[in-house]
């Protein structure tokens, strides 16, 4: 059941520490149909609708390359989450499990991911499928999908060794 912001029983919201600033720098902004936490899928999928990652100048020269892989790896601030939940009711049905255990947008750090299908480039922006998140939603990321990547560089000691 889709949360706006109450505290459902069997839940338990905590006082959170001080904030840590982990100097997080918002890249850019997503721009998706959904405008209503109600709307918006829970996951994306990648036949879903095309959105937009529209990237901020300075980090537009970061795009260069980002044409040659299928598919890629977005993280996002899921900014209108609540952070103070530890234990989570999806359902509202009194049967609570830890935040830890669940892709819920609440957590004490809102950092929403997705496998992405890239679509196209226009300038500054990079057209994607597989999106579930709010319009306008703050951009942190963007990666290659890390099993269409290979390392740039030789390979290292610890690529090979094993427990
Ligand atoms: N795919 C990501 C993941 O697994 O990390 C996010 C999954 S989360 C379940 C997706 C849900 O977060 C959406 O269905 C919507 O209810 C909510 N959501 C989307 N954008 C949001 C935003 N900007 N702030 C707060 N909640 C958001």
């Amino acid at each position: 059941m889709v949360r706006e912001n109450e505290v459902r029983e069997g839940e338990l919201a905590i006082e959170l520490p001080p904030a840590t600033d982990a100097g997080l720098i918002f890249i850019g902004r997503i721009r998706t149909p959904w405008t209503s936490r109600l709307e918006a899928p829970r996951q994306g999928r990648q036949d879903g609708p095309i959105c937009r990652l529209e990237i901020f100048e300075p980090f537009v020269p970061a795009m260069k390359g980002v044409e040659l892989y299928g598919n890629l790896e977005v993280l996002y601030w899921l900014d209108k989450s609540r952070r103070d939940l530890v234990l989570q009711s999806p359902k509202n049905d009194r049967q609570a499990r830890g935040t830890f255990s669940l892709r819920s947008p609440v957590r004490p750090n809102p950092i929403g991911t997705s496998i992405v299908k890239l679509v196209g480039i226009e300038g500054n922006t990079i057209l994607v499928r597989g999106l579930d998140c709010l319009d306008g939603t703050p951009l942190i990321d963007v990666k290659p999908d890390r099993c269409q990547f290979t390392p740039l560089a030789p390979p290292q000691k610890g690529d090979l060794e094993t427990e």
